[in-house]
């Protein structure tokens, strides 16, 4: 009997943001796998069965998710935020186009949860409100040249950027180049928004301006968000400020 496969978004972390339908999918799934602090944030059912792993081996763990459905297991895969964004949905179609035959028979579903760029940007206002893009900083899946190609073009293309994964111990010098490359293409007084554990108790946003980035601020808990030609920080008075992008663009000259 072939068992079903659903991947899951646990959204940024607070409970009350995960979606119902994920909330019942891990409910009702005999087997949880995923990177062993995403489990943690699930509550613990009896019989179910759950299989932590390193959170470098995507591949391995889809395999292993797609041969325990294929022995007849309901199994979830977790996910971070939304599981489609620089996660574990994707690892999974990829093990299913190149694995074994019978995997396609498996019943799979991609349940979507609230990405970190949501919940970041609905904590300052509405800073994605026009033409975005998000880029992940990580060259461990792709050479470090494609990642500044790409952000060339979207620093000249105006769009407002998000950085996921902007550092971390072993990536500490990127995110520097990265905004020195996009204030070659910005005013210095661009906002750009730090968020930092969105939604979890040690949550902290940084709105500062792209002269004023620090990139020491960042680690693998952080978003950043970099504003285009037209994203504006209003101050509101009495300490009150808010980061928005206008509906409407205007033509910006190169
Ligand atoms: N699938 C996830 C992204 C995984 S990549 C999603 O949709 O959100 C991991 C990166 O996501 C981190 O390095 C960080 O940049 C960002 N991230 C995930 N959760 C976050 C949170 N609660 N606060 C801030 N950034 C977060």
């Amino acid at each position: 009997m072939t068992g079903r496969l659903s991947i899951v978004g646990l959204g940024p972390g607070a409970a009350e943001l995960i979606t119902p339908l994920a909330s019942e999918t891990l409910a009702a799934a005999t087997d949880l796998v995923g990177y062993g602090p995403y489990l943690a944030r699930v509550a613990e059912r009896s019989g179910q069965h759950r299989h932590a792993s390193d959170n470098r081996e995507e591949l391995v763990r889809a395999k292993q998710a797609l041969d325990l459905a294929a022995s007849g297991r309901s199994v979830a895969v977790v996910s971070s935020g939304d599981p489609g964004v620089f996660a574990m949905a994707s690892a999974v179609f990829e093990a299913i186009e190149t694995g074994k035959p019978g995997w396609c028979d498996i019943e799979v579903t991609v349940v979507p949860g609230i990405s970190a760029m949501l919940a970041a940007a609905a904590r300052i206002g509405a800073p994605l409100g026009h033409d975005f893009c998000a880029i992940s900083l990580s060259d461990n899946l792709k050479p470090w040249d494609v990642v500044l190609k790409r952000l060339e073009a979207a620093a000249a293309g105006d769009f407002i950027i998000v950085l996921y994964n902007p550092a971390s111990k072993a990536r500490p010098w990127q995110l520097g180049d990265a905004l020195r490359l996009i204030a070659r293409h910005r005013a210095s007084s661009t906002p750009v928004i730090f968020a930092h554990a969105v939604s979890r108790p040690d949550e902290r946003i940084d709105i500062t301006t792209l002269a004023d980035a620090d990139p020491a601020q960042a680690d693998m808990r952080t978003l950043i968000i970099i504003g285009s030609s037209a994203t504006k920080l209003v101050a509101c008075g009495k300490g009150k400020s808010f980061v928005y992008t206008p509906r409407h663009a205007e033509l910006v000259a190169p």
